[in-house]
């Protein structure tokens, strides 16, 4: 059943400066072991030099969107709008599509035999999904059209009492819709109904799971991390049965592929336990850039 890499492929992977650690464990290797049906990263955020990647872009458009405030008159906005968002286009092809982390990533992935596919959030966010059969390959693809068909819904109608983060990724808000996808991630069923159950009930997840796990500690009760078992993945309850089994199961198969392996997995999950409790300051840092003055409803947003 476990499929083993030879050892000179996994030096070669180990030693690959343009991916980091947490990305070869949970997006390469856990599909390519067919311990996880389905990994998604967020690009170029979660590359090597991703934040710089970033901001290159945003200096290049910035000068455009200056622009596009001065403009008051309809039909004129409504072409530097388009400009914009072409040229948001061809940065992202520039800036991320030609850089090495990007085509290592995809050379990885052939590799290692898995499908992958694309979606893009924004002009300047992708998201890169790999899959090894085309079953998940389908239900993806369905999850993807649905969530395209929940955002142009929000977007018809907009609905002045939803917040914005419910108006950009309305999604996040639709139980089935998380259901779903949670499945395909390798969320365990039980963490996946409270993450939905909380996010439709207005309950921030983020801090719920920080709050759990810090009451945990300040009992200095001890914390088993392996219920951690990916990163920005929140379990129900910080001892949920089901995702410990899973982060044991996972830690072992990585130490019978490689002893390294299974020594990065045991450090990686006292990393994602950390970054929960973090979670509510990384949020607030988040939401920030959204309470910025609202713009246009059919601006362009980055
Ligand atoms: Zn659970």
């Amino acid at each position: 059943m476990l499929i083993v890499l030879d050892t000179e492929t996994l030096d070669e992977l180990l030693a690959d400066e343009h991916i980091l650690n947490r990305v070869k464990l949970e997006c390469l290797l856990l599909p390519y072991m067919g311990l996880r049906p389905l990994s998604q990263i967020t690009v170029p955020a979660e590359f090597p030099g991703g934040l710089e990647m970033g901001q290159r872009i945003d200096r290049a458009i910035k000068p455009h969107m200056d622009r596009l405030q001065a403009i008051t008159e309809p039909r004129a906005k409504v072409q530097v709008i388009q400009e914009t968002r072409k040229l948001m286009e061809t940065q992202f092809e520039t800036v991320v599509e030609n850089s090495d982390p990007y085509k290592t990533y995809y050379s990885w992935s052939d590799r290692l035999g898995l499908k992958s596919e694309q979606a893009k959030v924004r002009p300047t966010v992708h998201e890169i999904f790999l899959f090894k059969d085309g079953r998940t390959g389908k239900e993806l693809k369905r999850l993807i059209k649905d969530r395209e068909k929940l955002r142009v819904k929000v977007q018809r109608r907009p609905d002045p009492q939803i917040g914005r983060i419910r108006f950009a990724y309305p999604e996040e808000f639709n139980v089935k819709w998380i259901t779903r996808m949670g499945r395909l991630l390798g969320y365990p069923d039980c963490c996946v109904k409270q993450y939905a159950q909380d996010r439709v009930k207005g309950v921030n997840v983020e801090t719920r799971a920080a709050t759990q796990l810090a009451e945990v500690l300040n009992e200095e009760k001890k914390v088993d991390v392996h219920a951690y078992i990916l990163g920005f993945f929140f379990p129900c309850r910080p001892d949920c049965p089901n995702s410990t089994e899973k982060g044991f199961r996972w830690q072992e198969e990585f130490s019978k592929m490689d002893e390294r392996l299974g020594e990065m997995y045991a450090e990686l999950l006292g990393v994602n336990a950390t970054m929960v409790l973090r979670q509510p300051e990384l949020i607030n840092r988040y939401i920030a850039q959204f309470q910025k003055p609202a713009p246009e409803k059919d601006g362009a947003d980055g």
